[in-house]
């Protein structure tokens, strides 16, 4: 029996979805000054976001400029007005910029990590394109309390299972924490681990998903202390 505690990354340990959302308001911001619908406007960008998503077959970088792009495109073209080039690059910069944001933990993740690193071994799965991840964990001065880090184009069932096999883990006596229902809790669950969901204010919709049941829910990183240790 070898225990391990697998660690998602983005709104687990690090902000991220707040700089996502922070370009948001800002395209929402240019897209009212249009006079365009700007409440309309972020789901559209919403929907052309999932779809880049869904068309690349990954969590690409390119995906959410590339949406704002195309949103801004769309009311251009339902209201039969000229894109402008320039202002179209503004926007579609405005989503390159989310990734220059800097990596940062999450209240308590280091103290977290350092504690159970003490008492399991610790590995993290995150999802996206390998340098941008791999940037920002090691910006996050995070990445050293994990064996091993894998950053996979699409975190499932079958994933964790690999991880389970490949770092002889027992699913049954390990853990996966998380707050995506989609990604993280559910996949994991499937996969015979014990999962804890932590709920973050700032998740994406695309990160939703019925929990199948069965996890724990808690509201903050410390709070996993008190049921894993
Ligand atoms: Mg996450």
């Amino acid at each position: 029996m070898q225990c391990g505690v697998l660690f998602d990354f983005d709104d687990t340990l690090v902000e991220t979805t707040i700089h996502f959302n922070a370009a948001k308001e800002k395209f929402a911001e240019i897209m009212s000054s249009l006079n365009f619908p700007a409440a309309e406007a972020l789901e559209t960008l919403n929907r052309n976001d999932i779809r880049n998503v869904r068309h690349c077959g990954g969590f690409f970088k390119e995906c959410f400029p590339r949406a704002l792009g195309q949103t801004y495109d769309y009311y251009c073209n339902v209201n039969k007005r000229k894109s402008d080039c320039k202002l179209k690059k503004e926007i579609e910069d405005l989503g390159w910029q989310v990734y220059e944001q800097p990596a940062e933990p999450i209240e308590n993740a280091g103290a977290v990590l350092e504690i159970l690193y003490r008492r399991y071994p610790l590995y993290l799965a995150t999802r996206g394109e390998p340098s941008v991840q791999n940037a920002r964990l090691e910006q996050s001065g995070l990445a050293h309390w994990f064996k091993k880090i894998y950053v996979l184009s699409e975190k499932n069932t079958g994933a964790y299972r690999q991880i389970a096999i490949e770092q002889r883990i027992t699913p049954q006596f390990s853990w996966v924490i998380g707050n995506s229902m989609k990604s993280d809790i559910n996949p994991a669950l499937r996969a015979g681990f014990r999962s804890i969901y932590i709920h973050h204010p700032h998740t994406w919709d695309y990160e939703d998903e019925e929990p199948i049941g069965g996890h724990i829910n808690v509201e903050s990183l410390l709070d996993i202390l008190n049921i894993i240790c």
